[in-house]
């Protein structure tokens, strides 16, 4: 697994804002039929989910004064070819996105309003502001857009289909037991399915990110650039994220068990847990049989150094858990425990 999935998928975010709103719901807009759907995902290659990552993509290179799209690369050449108006319609976008959307975090209301808004979502844009807001990005997207159907869509489109069809031939024998076990685990059920899943180039740093646009179930954006072996994880490490909302029964079971030690529970512990879980359900899965070894994410980020802390308290008290030898509120104690005597506060 290389190193710069390691960092992407290592450093997954956690769902950001959780925001539940009746009130206007537009609909999913047209052009949104997956090309391809399992029992749990329906997945995307949606033009201007794509467009938007992409812009996002070239303002923070704009910013940061790196290489981009239409300025380096294979593209370059059919850009300069196309009509000024269309150049033009791209730079601007790329300096509006640079200014405005770029640089924040991928769940701050700059980039949410625009996904929630991309992904048929519509009830997030409560205020007269946020639907200005998406008007104003929707318009720079449209000046973009010749440019961006001309010069780099049908690579994209070919890339992200590609993708799917090999993570869905991944999934195929195995997604009903890894979803079945996930939810056993997680001592929860995704409420929405299939969960929609857009699949771009770049994401964020992070490679795949998730967020729960409640009532109507979440919402997954992921990297084309994730490597085929690490899909079936990514994936369902995002959808576990909808299994581990700050309310559900593992969450609960950690801050339970912490509260009853007075031991004050570290900020990304519960994200150590996901990744430990998920990772661990289906490496079980996948290696059945004597099929070859698999290395989960969590693996990688240890091997880099991060979380390490972590690692012998989750191999000795949340392992057995995982393995079915341990209720979930004794892996709890377990795992606070052994923490609390490691890291003393
Ligand atoms: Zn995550």
């Amino acid at each position: 697994m290389s190193g710069r999935v390691l960092t992407k998928a290592g450093a997954v975010l956690g769902l950001g804002l959780l925001l539940s709103v009746p009130g206007l719901c537009l609909g999913k807009p047209p052009g949104r039929t997956p090309v391809a759907t399992t029992p749990h995902f329906a997945f995307h290659s949606d033009f201007d989910t794509n467009l938007n990552d992409a812009l996002i993509s070239a303002g923070l290179a704009k910013k940061k004064i790196q290489p981009a799209l239409f300025r380096s690369g294979p593209e370059t050449a059919c850009f300069e070819k196309l009509p000024s108006s269309h150049r033009h319609g791209w730079e601007g976008a790329v300096a509006y996105y640079a200014e405005i959307v770029s640089p924040k975090d991928a769940f701050a209301r700059e980039q949410y309003l625009v996904r929630a808004q991309l992904a048929g979502f519509d009830g997030e844009l409560k205020k007269d502001e946020d639907q200005q807001y998406v008007a104003i990005a929707a318009g720079f997207r449209a000046a973009a857009a010749p440019a961006y159907r001309a010069c780099r869509w049908a690579a994209q489109d070919a890339a992200n289909r590609a993708w799917i069809e090999d993570l869905k031939t991944r999934l195929g024998p195995t997604e009903q037991r890894i979803a079945g076990r996930l939810e056993q685990l997680y001592a929860n059920a995704w409420d929405t399915l299939p969960i929609d899943v857009d699949v771009v180039q770049t994401v964020s740093w992070s490679g795949a990110n998730s967020v729960s646009f409640d009532p109507k179930g979440g919402h997954l954006l992921i990297s084309v650039e994730n490597p085929s072996v690490a899909a079936v994880e990514v994936v369902f490490h995002e959808a576990s994220h909808l299994l581990m909302l700050r309310a559900a029964p593992l969450r609960k079971a950690l801050d339970g068990a912490a509260k009853a030690a007075n031991w004050r529970l570290p900020g990304d512990l519960w994200h150590v847990v996901l990744f430990y879980t998920t990772g661990e359900a289906i490496r079980a899965i996948l290696e059945e049989g004597g099929k070859p070894a698999y290395e989960p994410m969590l693996h990688g980020i240890f091997a880099r150094g991060d979380w390490v802390g972590y690692r012998s308290a989750l191999e000795s008290e949340w392992r057995p858990y995982v393995e079915g030898k341990k209720t979930l509120d004794e892996a709890a104690a377990g795992l606070i425990e052994s923490l609390r005597k490691a890291r003393p506060q």
